[in-house]
């Protein structure tokens, strides 16, 4: 028999909507996939989800929404969705284990991941001295030197915490025009730590000539031209994100930038297809924006069902 609702993914927007769904009584099943708990779960404090007066980790925000989304009967698996046939219905879907699931409507909640800057040595030297997550790796880099490339709010908040660490951190952004907000962007400019380099891009991650370990980028200055060198022991790329949808290409509507098309709040191409959260929002990607998208999605969700 078919299951209700299937929802892929468990950030902020899949656990809310299945939050509201369970209470529904939609008996949704939810697919953590890779990285349960979602992006929220590479960061530190997050001082700006309402209801925490004093701020929130974000691991532990995350495990309160698993548990209340546990809580009202979710049925929470590990794996991935592998591939989906939105053209039937019931709606076909294949998890990593091979197992063929039918959904009369599915939520895709599936969010974004970190870009790279695609540049020669890059590849080579992750995890040996490129990250993309300060998070997970600042702790390597004690009294150390790192770079963090990129303007956007993601860049300030790893230029900060990886100061706990690091010895110096040098911002390298492209331009002299920043996207982070107001207050994480003023933050790092007060931290002494911080320095920034501006108009530069990065060209390559060199290592050293006797072990695969970074030892400095090269860099150019957009206005001049000219190319040098810097030595550093980390560089952590914080450029964006790209959204997660490789899965529905030729399932749903993308848009060039390869998020879900969405018309209206939630609804997809395909009718009974709904979407929240950064899959589908280019513009806010917050994580109270995702929540409020997962609630919105699966009232959607609810009300499809109940028309259907
Ligand atoms: P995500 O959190 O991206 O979750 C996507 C989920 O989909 C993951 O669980 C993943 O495993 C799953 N998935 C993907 N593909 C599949 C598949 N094929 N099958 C099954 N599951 C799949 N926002 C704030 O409001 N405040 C902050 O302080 C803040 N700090 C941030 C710090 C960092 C370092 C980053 C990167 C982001 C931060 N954000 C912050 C943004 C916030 O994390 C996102 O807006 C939010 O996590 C989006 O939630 P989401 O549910 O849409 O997707
Ligand atoms: P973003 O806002 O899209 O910023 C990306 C930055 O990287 C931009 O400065 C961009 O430069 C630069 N960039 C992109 N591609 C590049 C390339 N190939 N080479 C060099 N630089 C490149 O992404 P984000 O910082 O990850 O933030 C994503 C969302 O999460 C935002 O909505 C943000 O508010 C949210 N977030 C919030 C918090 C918080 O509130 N505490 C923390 C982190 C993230 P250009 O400007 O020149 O394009």
């Amino acid at each position: 028999m078919a299951t209700k609702l299937v929802i892929i993914g468990s950030g902020a927007a899949g656990y809310t909507a299945a939050i509201y769904a369970a209470r529904a009584d939609l008996s949704p099943v939810l697919y953590e996939g890779l990285q349960p708990g979602g992006q929220l779960t590479i960061t530190t404090e997050v001082e700006n989800f309402p209801g925490f007066p004093d701020g929130v980790m974000g691991p532990e925000l995350m495990e309160f929404m698993k548990r209340q989304a546990a809580r009202f009967g979710t049925s929470l698996h590990h794996g991935r969705i592998e591939s989906v046939d939105f053209s039937k219905r019931p709606f076909e879907l294949v998890d990593s284990d091979g197992k063929h699931l039918q959904a009369e409507a599915v939520i895709v909640a599936t969010g974004a991941s970190a870009k790279l800057l695609g540049v020669p040595g890059e590849d080579h030297l992750m995890g040996y001295g490129v990250s993309a997550c300060a998070t997970c790796d600042a702790a390597f880099f004690r009294d150390m030197h790192a770079l963090v490339v990129g303007g956007g709010d993601t860049a300030m908040e790893e230029s900060n915490y990886l100061t706990k660490f690091a010895k110096k951190v040098t911002v390298i952004h492209r331009s002299e025009t920043f996207r982070a907000s107001r207050i994480m962007l003023d933050r790092a400019r007060a931290n002494p730590k911080i320095e920034f380099l501006m108009n530069t891009v990065v060209e390559a991650m060199l290592p050293h000539a006797d072990r695969r370990r970074l030892r400095a980028v090269k860099i150019k200055n957009v206005q001049s031209g000219e190319s040098t060198e810097m030595v550093a022991d980390g560089v952590f790329v914080a450029i964006g994100h790209k959204p997660n949808t490789d899965l529905f290409k030729g399932q749903l509507e993308l848009l060039p930038t390869g998020y879900v098309k969405l018309f209206g709040t939630t609804k997809t191409s395909v009718e009974g297809v709904f979407a929240a959260g950064d899959v589908g929002d280019a513009i806010y990607r917050q994580a109270i924006t995702a929540a409020g998208t997962g609630c919105a999605a699966a009232l959607d969700a609810e009300r499809w069902l109940a028309g259907h």
